[in-house]
């Protein structure tokens, strides 16, 4: 099918968000997990490649975000978007501003547009300064965040020492009066040699005039919210083709284990709300592992009926994370639990199991390594941001949720199975 749409996420867990909201649509969404090192061939009509450089050093995020922008070019990708985090996770140095000034480079364009409103999940951009719920970004838990703390919450100010060019603001006036007000304030932007612009969204409709107004730019970024409306518009403007659904509900041999390396306050709700349903499960401690490694993990899987969906989690409180971190380093704790996690994986897909639910950021990314899964076409959503995906691994076709640690309901791991069957 002909590819109209390449994003580039900057990370992993982002990437399957922006697929979730764009699979809405109904028009098929492929996901790869890095630039293939392969020349495309059967892509999808919306395309996203996956990197890891949100927090990269800047030459390597430019480097790699430009490799993945000739590949989606070379898949005939005429639109394009970079998707970041929706709390615009970025240090002066970057990786925001570069990447988007590479990719406008690239792409010979003059401006682009920066929103990573989410209303659905409580962020809005107001007069160019980003809320997250009802406090602004430089006062909520972001200020803290270890490797991107967010000391300000105006994106004109965190933009402007990424880039080496001018940076402005549609604010929400322009966007409340519709798509025509908009791109006239674009436009008289770019008449003063603004090249990246600041859009204000607060909620749902504002996305709707913004993606509806910058359809036609080569290149729009933001977080995944902005994106979510494009597929529609292109749908009618006959961009896309309406036979561009894929086929997308898929339901592969039965069998599955949970695996839950996340420790978010959601994800603690989840694991305890899936034990309390009875489901069997097995908690992996990060000290027990660095002493007698995973056979006893692996021993008890091999015994759990694969109907029954077995949980296997390290999943914990913060007193007990931090009481293994102290023990092994932060980075160690991780490591472990993290290749655990993806022994199991495979473990379970070699005994027959062939749907695997899984919840964790970088977990993610393990147990998608360990299980060699390059390429991933997106299916039904559980929840906002979160798709079944269905991929191949060694040779054989398997069912898989990947879930960022605060995304889904209590009921996630129930949601999951079921949304699956139904
Ligand atoms: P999230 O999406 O919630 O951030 P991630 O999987 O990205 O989840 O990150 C969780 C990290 O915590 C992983 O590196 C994981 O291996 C590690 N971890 C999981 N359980 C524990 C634990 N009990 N103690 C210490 N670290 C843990």
């Amino acid at each position: 099918m002909k590819t109209l749409f390449g994003a580039i996420a900057d990370d992993f867990t982002g990437a399957t968000d922006l697929a979730g909201l764009l699979a809405r649509s109904g028009v098929a969404v492929s996901l790869r997990i890095g630039v293939p090192p392969e020349p495309p061939a059967q892509t999808a009509p919306l395309e996203i490649i996956a990197l890891k450089c949100r927090t990269a050093p800047v030459d390597e995020a430019v480097g790699d975000s430009r490799a993945a922008l000739a590949w989606l070019r070379r898949a005939g990708a005429e639109r394009f978007f970079w998707k970041y985090c929706s709390t615009f996770d970025s240090t002066p140095a970057g990786n925001i501003g570069p990447v988007a000034e590479a990719l406008m480079a690239d792409l010979g364009v003059e401006q682009t547009i920066y929103c990573p409103a989410f209303p659905e999940n409580g962020r809005a951009i107001f007069m160019g300064n980003l809320f997250v719920g009802e406090l602004p970004l430089a006062e909520s838990p972001m200020k803290d965040h270890p490797l991107t703390p967010m000391r300000d919450s105006n994106l004109l100010r965190l933009l402007q020492p990424q880039v080496t060019r001018p940076v402005g603001l549609a604010n929400r006036l322009a966007v409340a009066r519709g798509p025509d007000s908009l791109r006239a304030r674009l436009a008289e932007l770019a008449g003063d040699g603004i090249a990246h612009v600041v859009v204000d969204a607060v909620a749902d409709e504002d996305l709707h005039v913004i993606a509806e107004a910058c359809r036609d730019m080569p290149l729009m970024t933001g977080g995944s919210a902005v994106a979510m409306p494009l597929p529609e518009i292109w749908l009618e403007q006959g961009l896309l083709a309406a036979d561009a659904a894929g086929p997308r509900r898929r339901q592969p041999a039965a069998g599955t284990v949970v695996l839950s390396g996340s420790c978010s306050a959601m994800t603690n709700l989840q694991v305890a709300a899936y034990r309390d349903r009875g489901a069997p499960a097995f908690r992996l401690d990060p000290l027990d592992l660095a002493r007698d490694g995973v056979a006893g993990a692996l021993e008890w899987l091999q015994r759990q009926d694969a109907e029954s969906a077995p949980l296997i989690y390290a999943t914990a409180d913060p007193q007990s994370v931090s009481a293994a971190q102290q023990e092994l380093g932060v980075a160690g704790a991780g490591e472990i639990v993290e290749a655990a996690l993806a022994d199991c994986a495979v473990a379970a897909r070699d005994r027959g199991i062939r749907r695997f639910v899984v919840a964790g950021g970088e977990t993610s990314g393990a147990v998608t390594r360990a299980l060699g899964v390059t390429r991933l076409d997106v299916g039904v959503e559980i929840a906002p941001g979160v798709p079944w995906c269905h991929a191949e691994s060694a040779g054989q076709e398997i069912a898989i949720a990947l879930k960022s640690g605060n995304f889904g309901a209590e009921s996630f791991f129930t949601d999951a199975l079921e949304t699956l069957d139904r």
